[in-house]
């Protein structure tokens, strides 16, 4: 008989009852050290006592009302945004998904709009955006796909950092561009800083809006706030989510006023994005993870972390290959079946959460203590070698 859930996930046999810092304690009371982080999502650990603070307060005076009135939280959370990005508006949605339906929806009426018939917009190999019909159609991918059709048109799907590929398929028809600067399902695959900057010119040329997908790598994920500010670039539209709710369902949609030109009053909604509670919440992480020196703490965090991981890949050729990624947001290249090496990381009381082309991904809390990260290196040695 079918499980009363739904079982569209391949489920570890673990469940937790409670969460600190970067400890998941399991029904057993016995503790795992997160390095998955509910999949980059847990961005300060669990339980972080500012966030508490913030829920608690605003859970005793209010929680939901309609966007049909002014929401004071949410004006809070847009403006620290705005100040902090290249965006001058902001939409919040309740996921990742949502923020790619409005990107897609933003960048078509932006064309309309111009009274330029534009819809065609291009992305790529590997990329994941989301579960809706239209985040789906956007990746392409045929294990995301398949049986879901007849899909939304209009997408044409490029290998990812192929320049070349891009400057042929870009062309005055094209009504955006969406990619991820890191992919984070993909298999922790790096967009260098000159491709990126090469996609900008190009966007720059043809006219197409430039979206970028910061839902995994943004919200101080890569040492930066936004992982696009490596390459100094901005895109015209943003995706963000996971990280920003520090665990509480949040998203975002940030653009520039001409992007986000098309979108008018009735052109789009949401029910609770953008409600009291959330918006507390994410100007909470926000105000946390903006500031710079918590981002030096992540990247010095991370080349703690990075200099271990190449350790390890040279104390372990039959397990690891090498290290990709930037800052917190790591994958270790397998060379056994990463679903092994997460599995037997679980023996030793380790989380961590595969992605594709056979990477094990390594997301912990932004604000792990150095101890941990020793832990951590310590459990994953332990891991590798009861593979061995
Ligand atoms: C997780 C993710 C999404 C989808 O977010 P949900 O909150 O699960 O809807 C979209 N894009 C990227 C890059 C993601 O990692």
């Amino acid at each position: 008989m079918i499980s009363t859930v739904l079982p569209t996930y391949n489920r570890a046999p673990l469940a937790f009852t409670k969460g600190e810092g970067s400890w998941l304690f399991a029904e057993d009371g016995s503790r795992y050290l997160d390095l998955g982080a509910g999949i980059a999502v847990n961005a300060l650990g669990h339980a972080h006592p500012a966030l508490v603070a913030a829920i608690t307060e605003q859970a005793q005076k209010l929680w939901h009302v309609s966007n049909v009135y002014r929401i004071p939280e949410q004006e809070v959370l847009a403006d620290l945004l705005v100040d902090k990005t290249f965006a001058d508006t902001v939409f919040f949605t309740n996921s990742g998904t949502e923020a790619a339906e409005l990107a897609i929806k933003m960048a078509r009426k932006y064309w309309y709009e111009k009274g330029e018939p534009r819809t065609e917009i291009i992305a790529f190999e590997g990329a994941f955006h989301g579960r809706s019909t239209g985040a789906i159609a956007a990746a392409g991918s045929e294990k995301m796909v398949k049986g879901f059709g007849p899909l939304m048109p209009g997408f044409t799907h490029l290998p990812f950092g192929d320049h070349e590929a891009l400057r042929t398929a870009i062309t005055p028809q094209t009504a955006a561009v969406i990619i991820e600067p890191i992919q984070g399902e993909g298999g922790i695959r790096t967009l260098p800083d000159a491709c990126l900057k090469g996609l900008r010119d190009l966007c720059d040329e043809t006219g197409a809006l430039l979206i970028l997908d910061e839902v995994q790598c943004g919200m101080g994920r890569t040492g930066k706030l936004f992982a696009h500010e490596w390459a100094g670039i901005t895109p015209d539209i943003m995706m963000v989510a996971k990280g920003i709710g520090g665990g509480f369902p949040l998203g975002a949609v940030l653009a520039t006023e001409a992007a986000a030109s098309g979108m008018g009053p009735g052109s789009h909604g949401s029910t609770y994005g953008g409600n009291p509670l959330a918006c507390a919440i994410g100007a909470t992480v926000t105000r946390i993870t903006a500031d710079d020196a918590f981002l030096l703490e992540v990247n010095r965090k991370a080349g703690l972390f990075r200099q271990g991981l190449e350790g390890l890949v040279a104390a372990h050729p039959g397990i690891f290959k090498a290290v990709r990624g930037q800052g917190l947001m790591l994958g270790l290249e397998c060379v056994v079946a990463n679903t092994d090496v997460v599995k037997a990381g679980y023996g030793q009381h380790l989380l961590t959460v595969a992605a594709s082309d056979n990477v094990l991904r390594l997301l912990p809390a932004l604000n792990i203590p150095d101890a941990d990260i020793a832990e951590a290196l310590k459990r994953l040695d332990a891991t590798a070698l009861a593979i061995a």
